[in-house]
C-alpha cells in the first residue's frame, strides 16, 4: 500500500498538505487530529490519517492502531477538556450511504450530554428478533468473506 497519495479534490489531504486552514489537535507522521468546523456540539473534531483513502478498510492496520489509539488519547482529553461533556460518541460513517460526506476516511468523536439532541433513528421494524437461524445464513455469508478477505496478498499489510 503507498504511503501518500494525496488527491487534488480532497480537503483533507489539502489540511494534511497544509493548503487548508485547520485548528489541530495532534499531528504524527501517520495520523493528525482537527475539530470539525461543522461541530454537532462543540468539542467535535476528527481523527483522519495523512493518507488519502476513501474508506477505513482501504488503510492497512498499522494506520488503524494509530487512528484508534489517538482517538483514545483525544477521548480522555474531551472528557476534562470540552465544555459539558457527560460521555463522548466515536463514529465513523464509511461510505456515503452512512451519512460520510468527505470522502477521506476519518473518525469523529463527539462529546455528548444527555437530551444533546443527537442520536441515531433506528429503521421500522428495529428492536425484533431475527431467529437464530437467520442469523447463522447471514454469518455464514460473513465467515466466508473473512476467508476471502484474509487470503495472502488481499490485505494491505
Ligand atoms: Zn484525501
Amino acid at each position: 500500500m503507498s504511503t501518500s497519495s494525496q488527491t487534488a479534490d480532497c480537503i483533507f489531504c489539502a489540511i494534511v498538505g497544509g493548503y487548508a486552514p485547520a485548528s489541530f489537535l495532534y499531528q504524527d507522521d501517520i495520523v493528525v487530529a482537527f475539530m470539525d468546523i461543522r461541530p454537532v456540539r462543540p468539542g467535535h473534531l476528527l481523527v483522519v490519517p495523512r493518507m488519502h483513502a476513501e474508506l477505513m478498510p482501504e488503510l492497512d492496520d498499522a494506520v488503524l492502531a494509530t487512528m484508534w489509539s489517538v482517538a483514545n488519547r483525544l477521548n480522555r482529553a474531551l472528557r476534562t477538556g470540552a465544555p459539558s461533556v457527560e460521555a463522548v460518541s466515536i463514529y465513523v460513517a464509511d461510505g456515503e450511504a452512512a451519512g460520510q460526506e468527505i470522502q477521506h476516511a476519518h473518525i469523529h468523536l463527539i462529546p455528548r450530554h444527555a437530551d444533546d439532541g443527537f442520536g441515531f433513528r433506528f429503521p421500522p421494524g428495529y428492536g425484533a428478533r431475527p431467529a437464530r437461524a437467520e442469523l447463522e445464513v447471514i454469518a455464514d455469508r460473513i465467515r466466508t468473506a473473512i476467508r476471502l478477505t484474509d487470503a495472502p496478498g488481499l490485505r494491505g499489510n
